[in-house]
């Protein structure tokens, strides 16, 4: 097996070539989609989008239940695809990715069926008489969807249905670490919508610039914050809304009156599950120190017993899995690392475990906010203990990070957990829980600070999808009142409406006369008499 230090760069000759985190094996090859096919791409998918908003919404909605049904019968093809790919093992991978593409179809429907309805506008009709008003919303256009490899199908399917809903066109550009995932969620889809609205570009982040200079009309980020930015500065140029929904360093504040097990067992779920690749993992634990000697052996004991290798007794499955690619295993070691030599004491693991790039659940006790491992995104296997004397240095502490993803807090006292969940800077914070929402349709998935400002799912999210289009109807056949030319009448009925916006009405009550004589007035101007 080639060392995994060894596998960059994946792109050569015109190919994305792989290797499995697994074993180290080459991956079939992808070709890289050159910068004036991406473009062609995006101009092929303005053509098909014309017809599949016209579609109507429940002919998509009936297209794509079919299209996602057929990506659950197929489940095994994207297991493998999971496992080759990001070296996620089924027992995982199922839960995680393979069974959500139609539940979570079906979550979005009512979403942006409400969504979409055209909405009548309030027009007062005091000072707008004779009018009315509808918006309605429409497809953007083309949706450009740039996505990581933490999540090959949940990062995809988690824009693209919202943007296909909608009536947009969708063309994506997976990972360089994924690609195969990403080429057959869109082929699936393919076999069921019109030829073109669904379609796939492929390359590094060369590819991912230059579909953001395609001619997109809406794009949607998912990714680190530094590509973040760069790519923020570029859909500032081309003038397209940008979506970003970016890294997180989640704090878990445990208090004294946990319910110990259960907390063991969530933290190190939400630590260490998909290898703590998840923009929504636990990267950073307080807990109080009257509970911190307890909690530390348990988690530490817990997470020592988890597999992490290939190979494992019958019964039992790969509990964390390798990390996906060298480079964030490179990222893992810097980070437990630096903790150690920084006074941090390692519980558990901070060593590379058998074959391909699996790294040993970790867990560090005494890390504070000199430590990378606490101020910057780890993305792995590792949970860094910070000991606090009480909960308001844990929620200082928890809120001292450019990060603000989720957060979580640990307690049976639901009132305080509460009470300190609203002093908390993050999109959602959990109470004995953590990022489960991510999965939910309906529920928005945000961020504060670096974290970004996209939001995923629910009814704040359809906005990156659609623009509203409103339309204004006015049946009177008299010229307004306020057009030109001005005259002192104009004064008087200025003075009244001002009166009756603070309450005093009966001043409105010769506004309508007023209008009418100022009507009057407007056209014996223009009629020249
Ligand atoms: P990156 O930012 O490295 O890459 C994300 C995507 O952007 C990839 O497709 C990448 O292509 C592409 N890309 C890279 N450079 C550019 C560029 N200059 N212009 C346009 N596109 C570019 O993130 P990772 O793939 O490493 O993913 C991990 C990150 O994603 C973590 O920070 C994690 O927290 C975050 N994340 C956030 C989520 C959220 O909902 N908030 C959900 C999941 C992950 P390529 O890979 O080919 O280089």
């Amino acid at each position: 097996m080639r060392a995994p230090s060894e596998v960059t760069p994946l792109l050569q000759d015109g190919e994305i070539r792989g290797f499995s985190a697994v074993d180290g094996k080459p991956r079939p090859p992808t070709r890289v989609t050159p910068e004036a096919e991406v473009a062609e791409a995006v101009k092929r998918a303005r053509a098909a989008q014309v017809g599949w908003e016209a579609l109507g919404f429940d002919a998509r909605v009936r297209l794509m239940k079919a299209a996602t049904r057929r990506m659950l019968e197929r489940r095994s093809e994207a297991l493998a695809l999971l496992l080759e790919e990001g070296g996620k093992f089924a027992e995982e991978a199922m839960f995680t990715e393979a069974l959500g593409p139609l539940d979570y179809l079906k979550n979005w429907v009512p979403v942006v069926r409400g969504y979409l309805k055209p909405r009548k506008l309030p027009i007062p009709a005091l000072a707008y008489p004779g009018k009315r008003a509808v918006t309605e919303l429409l497809a953007r256009g083309v949706v450009g969807v740039i996505a990581p490899w933490n999540y090959p199908l949940g990062t995809y399917f988690k824009p693209v249905f919202p943007a296909l809903l909608c009536g947009n066109a969708v063309v994506m550009k997976p990972s360089e670490f994924a690609p195969r995932t990403g080429e057959w969620f869109k082929s699936v889809l393919a076999e069921f919508l019109p030829k073109d609205v669904i379609q796939t570009v492929h390359g590094d982040g060369s590819t991912g610039q230059a579909l953001v200079r395609s001619g997109i009309d809406s794009l949607v980020f998912t990714g680190s914050v530094g590509t973040g930015k760069r790519v923020l500065q570029l859909a500032a140029e081309m003038m397209i809304p940008c979506s970003v929904e970016l890294g997180g360093k989640d704090p878990a504040i445990v208090l004294a009156d946990c319910n110990l097990p259960r907390t063991v067992a969530g933290i190190m779920n939400w630590g260490l599950h998909n290898t703590g690749q998840d923009c929504g993992s636990v990267e950073r634990v307080y807990v109080v120190n009257e509970i911190a000697d307890r909690f530390a052996e348990r988690l530490a004991s817990a997470a020592s017993r988890l597999i992490s290798a290939s190979q494992h007794p019958a019964g039992r499955a790969v509990d964390v899995g390798p990390l996906n690619n060298p480079r964030q295993l490179a990222v893992v070691e810097e980070h437990v690392e630096d903790a150690v030599k920084r006074g941090a004491k390692l519980l558990t693991g901070g060593k590379r475990t058998g074959e391909g790039l699996f790294y040993q659940p970790t867990i560090l006790d005494g890390c504070d906010h000199t430590m990378k491992v606490v101020n910057e995104e780890t993305f792995g296997p590792v949970i860094p203990l910070i000991r606090v004397r009480d909960d308001a240095e844990a929620v200082r502490l928890a809120n001292d990070s450019v990060y603000g993803l989720n957060a979580s807090i640990w307690t049976e006292d639901l009132v305080k957990g509460e009470r300190l969940a609203r002093q908390l800077q993050a999109g959602t914070v959990f109470i004995n829980n953590h990022a489960l929402t991510g999965a939910m349709a309906f529920a928005p998935w945000t961020g504060v600070k670096q974290s970004g400002y996209g939001v995923a799912n629910s009814v704040f999210s359809p906005h990156t999808y659609t623009r509203p289009r409103t339309i204004f109807i006015d049946k009177n056949r008299a010229p307004d009142p306020w057009w030109l030319p001005l005259d002192s009448v104009m004064g008087e009925v200025g003075e009244r409406l001002a009166k009756a916006q603070l309450g005093q009405f009966t001043a409105a009550i010769k506004v309508p006369g007023l209008f009418k004589r100022r009507a009057k007035t407007i056209l014996d101007f223009v009629k020249g008499n």
